[in-house]
């Protein structure tokens, strides 16, 4: 599941030895513990959470009947005290100082095998939270915890080398199609027109630049808005990218916007775009009912949470993209929010409002392939500069 491989941190394997080989140097903390905690999860998993006021650097060993996490350049936070839930694996916790290393050991009731990467999960801040570390483990397996720190350096060695180069998948969905236009400019320019093209031009250069794509239409054929997800989803999509042009009741207005999936919409506008795109789609409410189910089964609420924001990630950073290319940005924030169906999946991605057929400067700016080419570069600027991997 993409989340997992994103979220992943670098899991050295090296442990102890290494580190201690390293050039000492003068220890400035430049990071610091926010908090600890840990909770009971579906399937008997416990979950220890560290927040921290910037990204962890981290390494994880498990010597007998411990979890031992260390994390460079930063302090203990002696004054604070752990949040343990009842009924984990988690008996205490304790910190210290090791060098620059904070290094904290949570004491188990029972040993646990290395975590795997799927349930290691690096969140950005987010509301009143900071970067948090969630580590989620069951008990077992202790044949490979005796061994201690030479066990989890033993077994990450070979993945890591193993690991080809890997090509990430992109999606790209233009809207509309067949008998849905989408909507339509004063002189005629169909927005389903507009962003095939546009899809195809980025679907090229995408793949000229290393990544693997896959485009939900390459024809004027309809797609339900279903279907479009369910493609990203079969394909294992890293990164779903829905291209859509905008219309508006004020002929004047101009620019683009960029959209990420949220239950409420961040503003009025967003929540009339969302409900006009999604009624392009025909489709009963029953089909969506089923088809969240499957999604809502699949992922943990920890991870929609970590989908959506790696979608904002990408959003935020698409917006810079475009107006860093001088590609004119609709009057209000650049990302906005709302329930668009097609962005319903467990792929991170973002809707992508081009630019307004309504505006007839933008018209027919849209209808040039030099435009066109103009914004497949950013958007190609902002796929190569999105963090794939954490
Ligand atoms: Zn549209």
């Amino acid at each position: 599941m993409k989340v997992s491989r994103r979220t992943l941190l670098k899991l050295t394997g090296f442990g102890f030895a290494a580190t201690i080989m390293l050039p000492r140097m003068a220890f400035a903390a430049r990071n610091s513990l926010k908090s600890l905690r840990t909770g009971v999860q579906p399937g008997n998993k416990t979950r220890l959470v560290i927040e921290m006021a910037a990204r962890p650097s981290y390494t994880l060993s498990y010597p007998a009947n411990q979890l031992v996490i260390n994390i460079a350049n930063t302090a203990a936070n002696t004054s604070l005290t752990p949040k343990l839930a009842s009924g984990t694996l988690v008996k205490s916790i304790s910190q210290a100082q090791v060098g620059d290393r904070l290094q904290i050991t949570a004491n188990l009731n029972k040993p646990i095998a290395q975590i795997p990467k799927s349930q290691i999960m690096m969140l950005e801040p987010n509301g009143d939270n900071d970067y948090r570390l969630v580590l989620d483990f069951t008990a077992g397996n202790a044949a490979a915890t005796t061994a201690g720190t030479a066990t989890a350096a033993k077994s990450a060695a070979p993945a890591k080398s193993a690991a080809p180069a890997k090509k990430y998948i992109v999606v790209i969905d233009a809207g509309h199609g067949g008998k849905d236009p989408g909507c339509i400019g004063k002189g005629g320019t169909r927005e389903k027109d507009v962003v095939l093209s546009v899809a195809k031009k980025l679907r090229a250069k995408l793949d000229a630049n290393g990544f693997k794509t896959y485009l939900t239409r390459s024809d004027d054929t309809y797609l339900k808005l279903s279907d479009r997800a369910a493609i990203a989803e079969r394909r294992k999509a890293d990164l779903f990218l829905s291209l859509h042009a905008n219309a508006n009741p004020s002929r004047a207005m101009k620019g683009f916007s960029i959209y990420t999936l949220s239950e409420k919409a961040s503003d009025e506008e967003a929540r009339k775009l969302a409900e006009s795109e999604n009624a392009s789609d025909k489709i009963g409410l029953d089909d969506w009912t089923g088809f969240e189910k499957d999604i809502r089964f699949a992922l943990s609420s920890l991870q929609q949470h970590a989908v959506a924001e790696m979608s904002e990630e990408y959003a935020n950073g698409c917006a810079r993209t475009f107006r860093g290319a001088k590609i004119e940005q609709q009057p209000g924030p650049g990302v906005r929010h709302a329930p668009f169906a097609v962005l319903r999946s467990t792929v991170p991605g973002a809707l992508l409002e081009l630019g307004h057929l309504s505006n007839a400067t933008e018209e027919k700016l849209l209808r040039t392939g030099a435009h066109q080419d103009k914004l497949v570069d950013a958007i190609v600027r902002s796929v190569k500069n999105y963090n794939f991997e954490v």
